[in-house]
């Protein structure tokens, strides 16, 4: 067992719950001790790392990536290996993943698969959610079960018909309502999809193919509508469900209406929404930019930086989904919707949300926690992460907000060619990751290895 003795000293300590500066002792996994500066004598310890000059955080939580996922003709760029070393790279501790069974396929067995599969594979620890395509007896039956594994969220489309991911009103119901019986928590993917598969088809054929019409026939209606459908529905079969990657300016209001009205629905946005909008994919390379929903206005972005800081929005998560460029291209024979959907993102959050959100004074440090680490690992029920109270897993991000650099693909270390955020000066760099006492990132660099991250097991507390 690992009794080894670690202090943490001289840094600025920021939790959801109170920010200042404390040192901090870690024993063995946990966290055994905060105090005022100074209170422990530096004789006991078998390391001591000052972080004078550094914000010690709890590592980050990162509740929305696809590894390994196989997606419109292609494969994503990160599997378990690659994806959680950039999760080190990100500040990142704790990272959940989906699942990938096929339409029909046991869902306990495919977590089982994934898990066997993925033993010694991972630098962080790392859990996943289930994708439901199909309301069957079957899979429906399977739901309490899978919870009791520890895989209590769930992952259902409301778009992508052609792929069979399509869950129609009937499908949702039943599925909420199992949830509803069995402590789990439905995440759902907002867009109505015979308003996007209409505009595509008459985009198509009034001979518009430019990247641009991706963002034109998935439009901020199309994914308000679905978010006002899910809930109400909800008001039938009422269980907790999780919206990811809310996008628009009016999305954020249906989700504060229905929280108003005492529904269980927590949402979340990501990264790239609140840096980028559609105006990238005017370019001749804008296919790199598609996503599903895809970039919106200013207005939306605006509105999302205001509801991080003041809600509904509870998280921000990456959906890291990137694929290689040139195969992104390739498979798009030049047309905007055969564009496999998808960017790399699971690197550069925390810099990004540090740059543009606390040093613009969109949100606080404080705020960046509780978005990123603490809110994410209490809804999907990581009771030992989030935070750096005694007893909680030692999960420490050191994070230099002062280091200015350039982003790029190559000063990244995400398995992929291509950067969203390419050019982009940024301020804040993970400087060292402890995952459970084990120091997995030092000096900027990693030195962890792929036999330390576990699969966590997670119950939800409603
Ligand atoms: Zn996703």
């Amino acid at each position: 067992m690992n009794t080894k003795k670690t202090l943490i000293h001289d840094g600025l300590v920021v939790t959801k719950d109170f920010i200042g500066k404390y040192d901090i002792v870690v024993r063995g996994e946990k966290i055994e001790a905060l105090g005022t500066c100074g209170s422990f004598s530096k004789e006991t310890f078998d390391e001591k790392i000052n972080a004078d000059g550094l914000t010690v955080m709890p590592g980050l939580v990162e509740p929305h990536v696809h590894f390994d996922a196989p997606f419109m003709g292609g494969t994503t760029d990160h599997d378990l290996l690659t994806g959680t070393k950039a999760c080190a790279y990100g500040g990142i501790t704790s990272v959940i993943s989906f699942s990938n069974q096929s339409k029909g396929a046991s869902l306990i067995q495919n977590v089982k698969d994934w898990d066997e599969k993925n033993r010694g594979r991972a630098y962080v620890d790392w859990s996943m959610h289930s994708l439901i395509y199909d309301a069957g007896e079957s899979t429906l039956n399977e739901i309490p079960d899978l919870v009791k594994m520890g895989v209590p969220t769930y992952k259902c489309f409301t778009t992508y018909r052609h792929s069979g991911r399509l869950m129609d009103d009937d499908s949702l119901l039943k599925v909420l309502e199992k949830t509803a019986q069995s402590d789990g928590m439905l995440m759902i993917h907002c867009e109505h999809d015979a308003t996007c598969e209409y505009l595509t088809c008459k985009a198509i054929a009034e001979g518009h193919k430019d990247w641009i019409y991706h963002a034109k026939t998935r439009p901020a209606t199309a994914e308000n509508m679905a978010i006002q459908r899910v809930v109400d529905l909800m008001k039938i079969a009422e269980a907790p469900v999780y919206i990811v990657h809310a996008s628009t300016e009016d999305s954020v209001r249906i989700i504060a209406d229905a929280k108003a009205d005492g529904l269980p629905i927590h949402a979340e946005t990501c990264t790239h929404y609140m840096m980028l909008t559609d105006e990238k994919l005017s370019g001749e390379d804008g296919y790199l930019w598609i996503c599903s929903p895809p970039l919106r206005k200013n207005h939306d972005l605006n509105q999302l930086w205001i509801a991080a800081e003041k809600g509904p929005l509870e998280v921000v998560s990456s959906d890291d989904a990137g694929l290689p460029s040139r195969m992104r291209k390739d498979l798009s024979e030049g047309r905007f919707d055969k564009v496999p959907n998808g960017m790399p993102g699971v690197e550069p959050r925390l810099t990004l949300l540090y740059t543009e959100g606390v040093l613009k004074k969109r949100i606080d440090l404080q705020r960046l926690v509780a978005l990123t680490s603490t809110n994410p690992a209490k809804l999907f029920g990581l009771k030992d992460k989030g935070t750096l109270q005694p007893g909680s897993d030692a999960d420490i991000c050191l994070f230099d907000s002062k280091i200015e650099w350039i982003m790029t693909a190559s000063t990244l270390h995400m398995n992929t060619d291509f950067c969203p955020f390419e050019g982009k000066k940024v301020t804040g760099k993970t400087k060292a990751l402890l995952c459970r006492g084990e120091t997995v990132l030092r000096d900027y660099e990693l030195c962890g290895s792929p036999g330390h991250g576990k699969r966590l097991f997670r119950r939800l507390e409603h």
